[in-house]
């Protein structure tokens, strides 16, 4: 059986489970290898890599080490690189486990999500919509290993069903119109699969190759068990959880959208369910698609600029076009994103 990456980066890579690649799939996987890493060299030192956003793209590029290793003698190098970049982060890891300051982040605001903040008296409010229109599709909770120290948190922690329904609910208020309003379009999700096991990483979300609708978000317990301090660990999980239920349900232009948008959107859902992790902050950042918190604030920032909605417009462009930046961009807002982005960035130093 085979799965198709969507979501994290690389995020539209054909993943094997169970069974042999051919060459061809070898090669397209190979090549979007390259390119996480080429995004890895991107910024100046690793020192600027978040530990949240390093341990995102480290989550993917094990598992194609790991599974390419063996195989492909030329990757030996590769493999080196990324073992030595996640002995740094590992021990910044720890750094960050010794320093960080119990600040537990608030849960969904779950009165929001049941529709209680809904006013007739004021239709103009896109995120008053009635909620009851969205429907969640089949949900499922897989636990492949019970005795893990994660399996007794995750359970300890969360409501299952809670956190996908609402999770999803989240998604979908943030990402689009209560149907049938025709300006966006919410995808086919059929179902989606909680996966949780051991493995390295945080998390990722794969659609079905024989049919995209049908999701797995895959969740590591090992992360889950060193999530810390305690009181972390309920928003933690919600944090990501939602976070991966974004890839279940936008668009990506057709597959053309930077990895950095893709992600972006992801954590900015994240920002708007209240479950920001209390390491993100706005820093001033040389690529408006360095992805993570990083887009995401960038995103906030033109939502607000242009108005409550936007980043749906940009999740609905994505369904209906082809990404291309230089056309894009300016055909939702008239401008570059280079601009819009350097606009951005002013008011980050002015901040400072
Ligand atoms: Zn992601």
């Amino acid at each position: 059986m085979h799965y198709r990456y969507h979501g994290c980066l690389p995020w539209n890579v054909k993943r094997p489970i169970g069974g042999m690649l051919s060459l061809p799939r070898v090669h397209l996987s190979l090549s979007h290898l390259h390119l996480s890493l080429s995004r890895l060299h991107l910024y100046p030192s690793r020192a600027q890599l978040s530990s949240f956003h390093l341990q995102l793209y480290l989550s993917h590029l094990y598992l194609y080490i790991s599974h390419f290793h063996s195989s492909l003698s030329q990757f030996n190098s590769l493999s080196s690189y990324i073992l030595q970049i996640s002995k740094v982060h590992r021990q910044q890891n720890i750094i960050n486990a010794m320093t960080r300051i119990a600040e537990p982040t608030p849960l969904p605001p779950s009165a929001h999500i049941n529709g209680t903040e809904k006013h007739q008296d004021q239709p103009q409010d896109e995120h008053k919509d009635n909620l009851d229109t969205f429907s969640v599709p089949n949900i499922q909770l897989q636990i492949r290993d019970l005795k893990h120290p994660g399996s007794k948190r995750f359970l300890g922690a969360v409501n299952a069903t809670d956190l996908l329904t609402t999770g999803t609910l989240n998604v979908l208020k943030l990402l689009y119109n209560t149907p049938p309003n025709p300006e966006t379009t919410v995808p086919p999700t059929s179902s989606v699969t909680l996966v949780l096991e051991d493995m390295p990483g945080v998390a990722y979300t794969v659609g079905h190759n024989d049919n995209n609708n049908i999701k797995e978000i895959h969740f590591s317990l090992s992360y889950i068990a060193q999530i810390n301090p305690p009181t972390r660990v309920a928003p933690e999980i919600n944090g990501v959880v939602t976070h991966e239920l974004v890839h279940c349900f936008q668009y990506n232009g057709f597959g053309a959208a930077p990895g950095g948008l893709i992600e972006g959107i992801a954590d900015w859902v994240r920002l708007h369910a209240n479950l920001a992790p209390p390491h993100w902050k706005q820093e001033v950042k040389p690529n408006w698609d360095a992805g993570y918190q990083h887009t995401a604030y960038f995103l906030e920032y033109l939502e607000k600029l242009y108005g409550q909605g936007t980043v749906r417009r940009i999740n609905e462009k994505l369904r209906v076009s082809r990404y291309a930046e230089d056309t894009f961009w300016p055909g939702l807002f008239g401008r570059k994103v280079k601009d819009l982005f350097a606009d951005y960035t002013k008011t980050l130093q002015h901040a400072v």
